[in-house]
């Protein structure tokens, strides 16, 4: 590049990072997700794994809102939001390369039926998607992929803390998996 370039500024190391706003003070899974790690796996095994031993039980129990041939969605525990879903693989497999093509197909057909159902439902203004590939990128059960698909309202950041310590939570989220599981159209 040459000295006169009017490219891209040069960010010094020290200004890396994300930038400061709203967005990044919710989506920041390690701290929510898993608070305190009362629910997280004493390794990465199997045995360990919350999302392997969720599909055996049933739907209700484990919160599981649609099961397809090889993923199957459930709500997140620990919402950010409302409608907190994630979409993930039956298989215990942690690195997104992995999965085969036809799970890779079927993570995405069942997000995009995921937002579809949620828009239905509790008519969001946007989401956020996305994976945290490894605990170093804010994965709390970073042996076994999962996709989260975040509703988000203009203005949720600031009560999401309120929410999150409720002790209803449990009872808000059997509603809304039933709710959401109801919205879910017939394979
Ligand atoms: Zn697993």
């Amino acid at each position: 590049m040459p000295d006169d370039a009017t490219g891209p500024e040069l960010v010094p190391a020290d200004r890396f990072g994300p930038p400061e706003d709203d967005m990044d003070r919710l989506w920041t899974p390690h701290r929510m997700v898993y608070i305190g790690g009362q629910d997280k796996p004493a390794d990465s095994s199997v045995a360990q794994c919350p999302f392997c031993r969720i599909p055996g039980g049933d739907d209700a129990d484990g919160l599981v809102v649609a099961r397809g041939a090889e993923c199957y969605v459930v709500l997140n525990l620990y919402p950010y939001n409302s409608a907190h879903l994630m979409v993930l693989p039956y298989r215990h497999v942690s690195d997104y390369p992995d999965l085969t093509p036809s799970e890779t197909t079927e993570l995405a057909t069942l997000t995009q039926t995921a937002m579809q159902v949620v828009r239905q439902v509790y008519a969001p203004a946007g989401f956020n998607l996305g994976m945290n590939q490894g605990e170093v990128a804010g994965a709390g059960i970073a042996a076994h992929l999962h996709q989260h698909v975040v509703p988000r309202w203009l203005g949720d950041a600031n009560f999401l803390p309120v929410v999150g310590r409720t002790k209803s939570l449990p009872e808000l989220l059997a509603d809304t998996r039933a709710r959401l599981a109801a919205a879910w159209p017939a394979a």
